[in-house]
């Protein structure tokens, strides 16, 4: 499927509230397993939409999500220079929808809380300068992992309902790879 194809598939009405409802779960889970505050949330500075607002750079194949990050305004830096940039959390409808139908264990709900909850780590961990943004790719894959043994270990203590099919999902994320994989799962 071509990226020209995948701007039609977006998400239904329905699946935009399952998914609102994921968004501001996830951010709760993982702002108190950092200990973060509402103002230092804030600081995260970043954005989660869906393709109906993505452009064709921010939709990509092979990927749940991406996160793109924006450089500030020259004004926005000089008004607070401790936010720098912006991340843009860019989901994947039609790679989302795609797996979902392959998989009937999965629901949306579990799944998303796991992309969210996965997605606000990389976030956090690049605000406190944990891992850079743009680090060589064998630093990429190394965090990649790092990231989903979090969100498992946040996911596990909560347990929510259909979690079960969706650790198993993304369990082999979580080993040391034997390789460098050919389209890594965000
Ligand atoms: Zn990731």
């Amino acid at each position: 499927m071509d990226v020209c194809e995948n701007r039609r598939i977006y998400f239904k009405d329905d699946q935009i509230q399952v998914i609102t409802r994921a968004v501001e779960t996830a951010e709760e889970v993982v702002g108190n397993d950092y200990k973060l505050s509402a103002s230092q949330w804030s600081q995260l500075n970043y954005d989660v939409k869906t393709a109906i607002d993505l452009s064709p750079p921010e939709i990509v194949n092979d990927h749940f999500a991406q996160i793109v990050r924006y450089a500030a305004k020259k004004k926005d830096a000089l008004l607070d220079t401790s936010i720098r940039d912006f991340y843009k959390i860019c989901l994947q409808d039609h790679s989302i929808v795609a797996t979902l139908d392959q998989h009937a264990d999965m629901a949306l709900y579990p799944f998303l809380m796991y992309i969210m909850c996965h997605e606000l780590i990389h976030i956090v961990r690049f605000r406190r300068f944990l891992q850079k943004f743009d680090a060589p790719l064998h630093e990429k894959m190394a965090e990649e992992m790092r990231v989903h043994e979090k969100t498992h270990e946040i996911l596990s203590r909560i347990g929510i309902d259909g979690l079960k099919p969706v650790l198993g999902f993304f369990a082999d994320w979580r080993c040391p790879p034997d390789e460098l994989r050919v389209g890594e799962k965000n």
